[in-house]
């Protein structure tokens, strides 16, 4: 059994911390923490692109990058989540379309998001409908070649920026009342929707918004079937992980900073780092991250080896995103006031940490989802 990265994955670590020291913290740095201008969000596409991440799950001989799960974790867990949340939008919607899309939209739709040229975003969400993806109320209604779209979407990524979205919507109900959900393809340029960014807490360069749809026309071809493409199944599992990941990212930069601060920081004649209870911290810090990167790198390890590890990704992205929070909320403790000060990082890794637990999934669906596995029955609904 060996728990270490191979010399590849080792220099991948190394090449990617190194991009994100020299590249990515300078750029974001340049930015106030308010979402990102459209010019800018294509700049940073365009800055990962070369690392695969704006098509890893694609498979190569489609033209993907067609990366293993855990060198894209790699990825996940160098850059900040910034950055990794706008491009695993083209990477996880370019998979979705080859998985039902018809060859018109692949053609159209899949080289542009590979290249970065556009973008793409996810609408699900609704004010009523969060966790239970089948309350959804978003209708798209049959007239001719068209679907009319009426509905009101929140907490979508980049729609305010976005070229597409691909929005689930209400097609019917089936024969027992069930709601019937599918997924349409709208592209901004084709069929009207208003948008708006809504200011969340945390991940503030991120783009999370409204969108309505009132008589929103898309043509019915963009209507994205449902083609049971074997490695899609795969890719929500690893979703879920690398938001594990993203979570790592922060506690590590957190942790880092304050055992730094621990030996610098000097109270009753002596380092902080000298008392007990603040080694205490550091030690709680140091143990959750290393269990969280275990628990993340094991999921994505059986991922690969095409497993189907349902329990272990959702423990990786349960365990991590909590420990995260309670790894930045313990950064700011040792800081003392300066970790609530704007002027340092540590509150917005607080905030940034924070929002980690509720998407692909919050902490309580994760469990839910794992009592599933383990006792063979769900509690979900
Ligand atoms: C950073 C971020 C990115 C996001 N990106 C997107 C995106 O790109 N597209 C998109 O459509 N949405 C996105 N979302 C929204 C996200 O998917 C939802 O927040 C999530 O699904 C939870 O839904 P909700 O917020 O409505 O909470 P609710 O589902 O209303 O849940 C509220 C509380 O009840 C609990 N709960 C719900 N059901 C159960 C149950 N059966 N048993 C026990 N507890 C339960 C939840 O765990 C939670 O604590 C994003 C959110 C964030 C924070």
């Amino acid at each position: 059994m060996r728990l270490e990265f191979d010399d590849e994955q080792a220099l991948l670590q190394a090449t990617a911390r190194d991009f994100a020291a020299r590249e990515l913290e300078p750029f974001l740095a340049r930015h106030p923490d308010e979402p990102l201008p459209r010019d800018s969000v294509l700049e940073l596409l365009g800055m990962v692109k070369p690392f695969g991440m704006l098509s890893a799950r694609v498979p190569g001989h489609l033209g993907g990058a067609g990366m293993d799960a855990v060198s894209l974790g790699i990825l996940y867990e160098e850059f900040p989540p910034d950055v990794s949340l706008t491009a695993s939008a083209n990477d996880i919607i370019g998979l979705r379309l080859l998985d039902g899309g018809s060859p018109e939209i692949v053609d159209r739709y899949l080289p542009r998001l590979i290249e970065g040229e556009i973008m793409a975003g996810s609408s699900i969400s609704e004010p009523d409908a969060g966790s239970d993806v089948t309350g959804i109320t978003t209708r798209a209604e049959r007239h001719g070649d068209s679907y009319i779209v009426d509905g009101r979407k929140v907490w979508s990524s980049h729609c305010t920026i976005a070229d597409v979205l691909l929005a689930a919507v209400r097609l019917g109900t089936d024969d027992r009342g069930r709601a019937v959900v599918g997924r349409l393809l709208i592209d901004r340029e084709q069929s009207g929707f208003e948008t708006r960014d809504l200011e969340l807490m945390g991940l503030r360069r991120h783009h999370l918004g409204e969108v309505v749809f009132d008589g929103c026309r898309v043509p019915a071809g963009n209507l994205i079937g449902e083609g049971g493409l074997a490695s899609l199944t795969a890719s929500w599992l690893t979703q879920r992980t690398l938001l594990g990941l993203m979570a790592v990212h922060l506690a590590r930069k957190a942790y880092d900073a304050s055992v730094a601060h621990a030996k610098q920081r000097r109270q009753f004649g002596k380092p902080i780092g000298a008392f007990q209870l603040v080694q205490s911290m550091i030690v709680e810090m140091a143990t959750l991250i290393d269990t969280s990167r275990y628990l993340c790198y094991r999921a994505l390890d059986l991922l690969d080896r095409g497993v189907e590890a349902r329990m272990e990704s959702s423990m990786a992205k349960y365990y991590a995103t909590e420990a995260a929070v309670k790894v930045t909320s313990l950064a700011i403790q040792v800081h003392g006031a300066y970790g609530l000060s704007t002027e340092y990082p540590l509150e917005q890794y607080f905030r940034d940490a924070r929002m980690l637990t509720m998407p692909d999934g919050t902490t309580e669906i994760q469990k839910l989802m794992i009592g599933r596995e383990i006792l063979g029955i769900s509690a979900i609904r």
